[in-house]
């Protein structure tokens, strides 16, 4: 009897699976991390921010019913990148989905760009991902299963001005998601990237507020004619949506899609 589309797709599939999520304090990573949990994933968090909302974060998701950790590790430090991973496969006996999400922005002209940013971003944003990848392959090459999620953004397949840092990384990890695939295909581990225009985090929201106050504008004006002015559909993506992303790649119904670049961005790079 073949599969059936509901079936491919139903999210149970995941209960009992092992997760890293990195930069999963806030935005994007926490909503792929609550969705993951949501599916019965043990999830291992990592990010900073106030240890008491963390912790809450931290119990909230293992009140679904799996085991949740967290990691101070910064990633922007390649040892401390294999420690995080390494800590996971000791707590969990396995990291089956690993979602590269941390990421930094920083803007300013090339000729002006500290050099210090330029190497956190770099570090961070594509170097973290690399580490964490070569820590989980092992595990997931011995199971014969893996999924790898890299969070890219519209900024992997277009450039835009005074984000040079930002958009060399993120240009950077669709190379390294290609390259993995190629590399895992025959073992029934994918890696794919997702490449949102802009998301609706607490980051963009201050964006907006500050905008607003620079270009003495509503904060209307300024989401639609500055910061979503080169995004059709002209609306946030939400974190859920990005979520929900990840898990259908981590479902049966995503197991032949591998090595691409996955547009999330309301038409931006349509054009
Ligand atoms: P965010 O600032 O809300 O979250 C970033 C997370 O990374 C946090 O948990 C933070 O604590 C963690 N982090 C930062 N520096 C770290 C470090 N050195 N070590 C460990 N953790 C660290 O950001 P977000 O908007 O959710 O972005 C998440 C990812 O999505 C990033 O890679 C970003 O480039 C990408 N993205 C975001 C948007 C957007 O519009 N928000 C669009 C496209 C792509």
């Amino acid at each position: 009897m073949s599969e059936s589309a509901l079936d491919l797709m139903d999210p149970k599939q995941l209960r009992g699976r092992s997760a890293v999520v990195t930069g999963s304090t806030s935005g994007i990573g926490l909503a792929v991390a609550e969705g993951l949990a949501a599916a019965g994933c043990n999830v291992a968090l990592s990010g900073f921010g106030d240890a008491a909302e963390i912790e809450a974060t931290r119990q909230r998701l293992a009140a679904l019913g799996v085991r949740v950790t967290w990691s101070p590790a910064d990633l922007s430090q390649g040892e401390q990148v294999r420690g995080y991973v390494e800590q996971a496969i000791a707590d969990f006996g396995a990291v089956d989905i690993l979602v590269n999400n941390a990421g930094i922005q920083f803007v300013a002209a090339v000729e002006d760009f500290p050099d210090d940013k330029w190497e956190k971003i770099v570090a961070l944003n594509l170097s973290a991902a690399f580490y964490a990848t070569k820590a989980a392959l092992p595990g997931m090459k011995a199971r014969d299963w893996g999924r790898i999620v890299n969070i890219a953004s519209a900024h992997g397949l277009t450039a835009s001005p005074f984000k040079s840092a930002y958009v060399s990384a993120k240009h950077g990890i669709l190379g390294l998601t290609k390259t993995v695939a190629l590399e895992c295909a025959e073992a029934n581990i994918t890696c794919n990237a997702i490449c949102p225009g802009y998301v609706n985090t607490p980051l963009v929201a201050g964006q907006i507020k500050d905008q607003a106050k620079v270009h003495n504008m509503s904060e209307a004006d300024v989401v639609r004619n500055v910061i979503l002015a080169s995004q059709p559909n002209k609306r946030f993506a939400e974190t859920a949506e990005i979520a929900a992303m990840t898990l259908f790649l981590c479902s049966d119904a995503g197991r032949s899609i591998t090595g691409v670049p996955l547009s999330m961005d309301g038409g931006w790079t349509a054009r």
